[in-house]
């Protein structure tokens, strides 16, 4: 970020704080059963006698002991004739699920009555991969990130990522997992080995983007369409074309990436006719409304994955002539918009890979590694927390409020 746009950024939240509704650290859930009871909680009083919202539970196989996994899509409709549509999605990443599940529960309670409801059908689908919601994990039991494997063509799972495979052994090390120093200096200079070869953004691209051909890699986006995406695709599908939505606004929640404690803004790739592209273009700078974008939209550096759920939903939206807007909410926790941050963050996620797979070399090193992972997409630091429900709280209502005015 630049300096510039980061003091303005602190100043304001500086301003605000005082303001703060009493979210405090406890107010964050923390396990998938607690997660679900609040939203469950939340969206009860939406579904209650008289009204038409409704909540449905979608069924995810699964090995582990408790069986099957549920993920819930509760949809809202238009009070009057429905003209927009507006997703919200958390858990797609199964361990940033925490402050997704907990914004949503936010959302319904506390943001949703005093949002104009009369022209808008909001869906609110609620930790989309529950398996590493309920394991601490990023990735799903296939070891898949689902937002590198949502495919909206059939050449995806097909796709080479030969960056990726030039470092894997550094990203993909063998053996038992361990805590210590050596193993952080061997990490650290083998990626400054790397980073003189190839510029930080190369790099980047070759992690974040996605790859699909080591099965227990990271960053791994699956050789078919994971179990969770052949049930919700159909079900999204029937909501886009359930009635003739005049435009699609889609908000994926999510924690781990950029400036600790902000909320980066990143539109997702979009596709579609040139005609539905340059409305969906305007719809979004009118959504926006001027909030900063300067990690995404001003920076030629950044990865773009492929396969992401937002730029999925989208693309079928405006396959029928309807501007969709994907937005990804990405709340920073350890500043990987720099190259410590980066590296950090990479470390920690190659380390809880590594641990998965080969174990680790003690029970200390185990715990440790869960520990880093978990703080990597939930810090237990109450500012953050509050930082967090600050900034949506303070920036939601007006990116739906301009959405709902954005005619074009
Ligand atoms: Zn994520």
């Amino acid at each position: 970020m630049k300096s510039k746009a980061r003091l303005l950024v602190a100043a304001w939240i500086f301003l605000l704080l005082p303001t703060l509704p009493a979210y405090s650290n406890q107010d964050f859930c923390n396990t998938f059963e607690l997660c679900r009871e609040n939203f469950q909680t939340a969206a009860s009083k939406w579904t209650g006698a008289g009204t038409r919202a409704k909540i449905q539970t979608l069924e995810i196989p699964s090995r582990l002991p408790r069986g099957p996994l549920p993920v819930e899509l509760l949809e809202i409709p238009a009070t009057a004739k429905p003209r927009n549509l507006v997703f919200i999605i958390s858990g797609v990443h199964g361990a940033e699920a925490f402050a997704g599940s907990t914004l949503q529960t936010l959302f319904l309670d506390v943001l949703l009555p005093g949002i104009d409801r009369s022209h808008t059908t909001f869906v609110v689908v609620h930790i989309v991969n529950p398996y590493g919601a309920v394991t601490g994990r990023r990735v799903t039991e296939g070891n898949v990130d689902l937002n590198r494997n949502f495919s909206t063509g059939p050449g995806l799972y097909k796709n080479k990522n030969s960056g990726y495979a030039a470092i894997s052994d550094l990203l993909n090390p063998a053996g038992p997992a361990r805590n210590s120093l050596l193993d952080v200096l061997r990490f650290y200079s083998g990626a400054a080995i790397e980073l003189i070869r190839t510029p930080l953004n190369v790099l980047r691209s070759a992690t974040l983007e996605g790859q699909y051909e080591s099965t227990k890699g990271i960053y791994f986006g699956g050789l078919a369409p994971e179990p969770i995406v052949a049930r919700l695709v159909p079900n999204i599908i029937r909501v886009i074309r359930n009635t003739d939505y005049e435009r699609m606004l889609v908000i994926d929640l999510h924690t781990g990436y950029g400036a600790k404690g902000f909320m980066h803004v990143m539109p997702n790739p979009l596709a579609g006719s040139p005609l539905v592209l340059d409305r969906t273009r305007l719809v979004m700078k009118d959504t926006l409304g001027g909030y900063r974008l300067e990690d995404v939209a001003a920076d030629p550096n950044f990865y773009q994955s492929t396969g992401d759920l937002s730029s999925f939903i989208a693309a079928k939206g405006m396959a029928i002539g309807m501007p969709s807007v994907p937005l990804l909410l990405e709340f920073g926790t350890m500043d990987s918009q720099t190259i410590l941050g980066s590296l950090r963050s990479l470390y920690c996620v190659t380390q809880e890979n590594r641990l998965h797979w080969y174990g680790a070399d003690s029970l200390a090193s185990k715990n440790a590694i869960q520990r880093d992972f978990r703080e990597m997409f939930l810090p237990t630091d109450p500012e953050w927390q509050q930082l967090v429900t600050l900034q949506f709280k303070e920036n939601l209502p007006g990116f739906i409020e301009r959405f709902q005015k954005a005619d074009h």
